[in-house]
């Protein structure tokens, strides 16, 4: 099917306006790398994402789901077929049930949309005096793509707080899942396995009494992620996973890489799990970078280092 033919079948059902052709993928991700997606397209409306699931589906059109891009590698060909960022923006505050002056744990469950940024919710949170979201305050993912990936900061993941994740399959059928049936686990849930767009999650947190103490929490995890953090350099956070007894950032460090570049990738200076781009890094710079991360890592230690970000494109 040409290109043409698919912005006619998109143009059928889904506004000009959130089509965009040849878009390049680097506005898209954090790490601002990568080739153009053939089409980028941003919806929040149900009937939409199952009529861009139907045309994938009978005319063989590459699908990719996207979030906020931040953990992502886009290869420098760039992405064929539709590049699909869910804009689910719903957040419900709902109270479990009224409570005593006497309650020691005023749970409260929040049903938030997969397109909701973390960094906004978390503001949201704060205001409403419900704790239990500060370690996520900082990521700057969304809720579908924090879902997807477990993602953790400072001793909490979001497996500790999803209740259930309201999903569609690939034929356009919804369910929920409760959180053991998101089989989440360090980095990696469900979704790594089955083709599942994530809609919107319900979480559990906890009201508290004095809104200082969710500021001060806020507060002290900007403070460390500024301080140990490239976050004034383009990246996908975390490269590398962490190993199961080891610290894959010491290693990489130990090995004398902090600062070693390819291209405009480079082992940042101030954290050695981050690889950064200093500027004009392509995706073959960031593989060639971790290729010989990886070699360093095994022949020093003899450890065998794996990716935390996902490579996305040809
Ligand atoms: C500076 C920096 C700091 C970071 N710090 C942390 C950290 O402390 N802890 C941590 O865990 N991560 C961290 N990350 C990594 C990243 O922010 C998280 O993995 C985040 O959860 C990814 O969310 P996203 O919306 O950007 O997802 P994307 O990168 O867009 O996508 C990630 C995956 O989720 C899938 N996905 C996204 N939305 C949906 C959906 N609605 N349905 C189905 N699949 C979906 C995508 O297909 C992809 O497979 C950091 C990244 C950066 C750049």
């Amino acid at each position: 099917m040409t290109n043409t033919e698919i912005y006619e079948l998109l143009v059928n059902k889904i506004p000009k306006e959130n089509i965009l052709k040849n878009e390049s993928m680097k506005k898209h991700t954090s790490f601002k790398i990568g080739g153009v997606a053939d089409f980028f397209v941003k919806v929040k409306e149900i009937d939409k994402i199952k009529y861009i699931l139907k045309i994938c589906k009978e005319n063989n059109i590459q699908l990719n789901i996207i979030g906020n891009g931040t953990n992502l590698l886009v290869k420098d060909s760039g992405i064929r077929g539709i590049v699909l960022k869910i804009d689910m923006d719903n957040i419900e505050i709902e109270d479990v049930k009224n409570y005593n002056n006497t309650d020691t744990d005023r749970y409260v469950n929040i049903i938030v949309g997969s397109g909701v940024l973390l960094a906004k919710l978390a503001q949201i949170l704060l205001k409403n005096s419900i704790s239990g979201f500060e370690f996520a305050s900082g990521i700057p993912g969304t809720i579908g793509g924090a879902v997807k990936m477990n993602a953790g900061a400072y001793g909490s993941e979001f497996k500790d707080i999803v209740v259930e994740t309201t999903c569609m399959n690939y034929n356009g059928e919804i369910f929920k899942i409760n959180n053991k049936q998101h089989k989440f686990e360090y980095r990696k849930s469900i979704f790594q396995n089955e083709e599942y767009i994530i809609l919107e999650s319900k979480l559990q947190l906890k009201y508290v009494d004095n809104i200082k103490i969710i500021k001060e929490k806020m507060d002290e995890y900007k403070r460390s992620r500024l301080e140990k953090q490239p976050i004034d350099f383009p990246s996908a956070g975390s490269t590398f996973k962490r190993g199961t007894d080891f610290i894959t950032a010491k290693l990489i460090d130990e090995c004398g890489l902090k600062g070693y570049s390819v291209g405009g990738a480079q082992i940042s200076t101030k954290h050695a799990g981050f690889v950064i781009n200093t500027g004009t890094a392509t995706a073959e710079d960031v593989l060639k970078l971790v290729d010989i991360v990886k070699n360093n890592v095994l022949q020093k230690f003899g450890k065998n280092i794996e990716l935390e970000i996902e490579i996305i494109g040809e």
